[in-house]
């Protein structure tokens, strides 16, 4: 496994209460450094923490007092506790809507939301992970910020390194949407497109990451993921939060690696062993496209493996094929009696427009992926109606103005009355 070690004594590396670097399949622990794999069996790293010094209602009027951004919920993150005060985009405390409208179009009564994540600095849930990254980046002396996209991390990654002053690198598939292009493209760093798809991307990166040519990059969501992937668990503790210190009963949640989910998981989990939030059962929800939706058919075939597939969606954001954290969604989906489900490109647009209409929340592909899921999932009695939900919704539908291409004049008149009310909207 290439490893690289920049800042080469992992003993001055001061990441809040990250204590370590713990292995998710054998539980072997190494110190905080830009590795991803476990050098004993190959598995994903992740952090592992030291909340011991904690006492809850300390820690609940610190979080409470803190900035209206994750930074609040530094004394849970692995970064040092001076994070705020530090060059970055500052995303986070994105709002819970109450999705009344949206509630009665779909027949539930027990408090539906919104977690609408559209508008993070660069218009994506992606803010969140990039920012833990870039701190990890900082602390182990890469000067380089990278990633393999499927085009809002590319943004994000972009930006972050823009207000931090590192290089920025970063790698898409050539195909993406023109407005995740152009988002990812105007904060100055290098885009490269490669020609293949998010997989070819990813794979690509693992070789310059083993290549005297990579030294000196943190790639965000390949030798820093273990740091990357915990910023998702600010999305569990904001929901959380914003319900007044409750737990919702249901979650549905995008997959594209499944990194998201993962962590939006082990967040709850964390509250609820800090004392946080009272301990209750959640059901968890992973919601794919059709054209990209290797977890949904492991779920609902009652795999364990996860089958890669070859995407085709307008779902693009969500385009991987082969997940990395596909078979810990399933246990998750499972443990928690929640399920994975998958919908068509026809009914992502249609829930991107349900959305607009009933909340005034205009959700990139990604966000008509949750909300159709949602919509499906109750007409199947999946999901309970009548118990409080929350739909997650991670982008920006200006990224994806492709998906709605016809949306547009209700009429064209001449500027006078009469041809006003021959239009017929009088
Ligand atoms: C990246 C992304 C996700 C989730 O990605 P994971 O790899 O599953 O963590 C969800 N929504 C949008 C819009 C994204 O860009
Ligand atoms: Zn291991």
């Amino acid at each position: 496994m290439a490893v690289q070690t920049v800042a080469s004594t992992t003993e001055s590396v001061d990441l809040g209460p990250a204590a370590a670097l713990s292995c998710r399949e054998c539980g072997h622990r190494v110190p905080l450094g830009p590795v991803f794999a476990c050098e004993e069996c190959f598995g994903p790293l992740e952090i592992a923490y030291d909340f011991s010094g904690y006492d809850t209602e300390e820690l609940r009027k610190r979080i409470e007092a803190g900035p209206a951004n994750i930074w609040r919920y530094a004394p849970l993150l692995p970064v040092p506790a001076d994070v705020a005060g530090k060059p970055n985009l500052n995303p986070g405390w994105t709002p819970l809507v109450k999705a009344d409208n949206l509630a009665r179009e779909l027949g539930v009564t027990g408090g539906l939301y919104v977690k609408d994540d559209s508008g993070n600095p660069t218009h994506s849930f992606k803010d969140r992970v990039v920012a833990q990254a870039l701190e990890a980046a900082r602390a182990f002396g890469f000067t380089t910020l990278s990633c393999s996209s499927t085009g809002n991390l590319a943004g994000a990654v972009g930006a972050a390194a823009a207000r931090a002053g590192f290089r920025s690198c970063v790698f898409i598939p050539h195909d993406l949407e023109q407005g995740k292009i152009v988002m990812a493209a105007i904060y100055g760093g290098d885009l490269v497109g490669i020609e293949g798809n998010y997989d070819d991307v990813n794979r690509f990166c693992s070789e310059l990451i083993g290549d005297p040519a990579g030294e000196g990059w943190g790639f965000v969501n390949v030798n820093l993921r273990p740091y990357y992937a915990e910023g998702s668990k600010t999305l569990a503790y904001e929901i959380a939060e914003q319900l007044g210190w409750r737990l919702p009963d249901q979650l549905v949640v995008p997959i594209a690696s499944g990194s998201q989910l993962t962590k939006i998981d082990k967040g709850l989990q964390e509250l609820i062993k800090l004392g946080l939030v009272e301990d209750k059962p959640y059901k968890i929800f992973g919601a794919q496209a059709e054209g990209c939706s290797p977890v949904s058919v492991a779920f609902k075939a009652g795999h364990d493996v996860v089958r890669p597939q070859k995407p085709n969606t307008i779902a693009k954001s969500l385009a991987i094929g082969n997940p990395a954290d596909g078979p810990y969604v399933l246990d998750i989906a499972r443990r928690t009696a929640g399920a994975v489900e998958d919908v068509t490109d026809e009914q992502i647009v249609d829930a991107i427009k349900l959305l607009a209409r009933t909340e005034g929340i205009f959700a990139e592909t990604a966000g008509g992926v949750t909300v159709g899921v949602t919509r499906k999932l109750i007409e199947s009695g999946v999901l309970d109606p009548t118990k409080t939900t929350v739909v997650l919704n991670t982008g920006d539908g200006l990224k994806t103005l492709d998906a709605v291409a016809g949306t547009g004049l209700t009429a064209t008149i001449r500027p006078n009355l009469d041809s006003f009310k021959e239009a017929g909207l009088v």
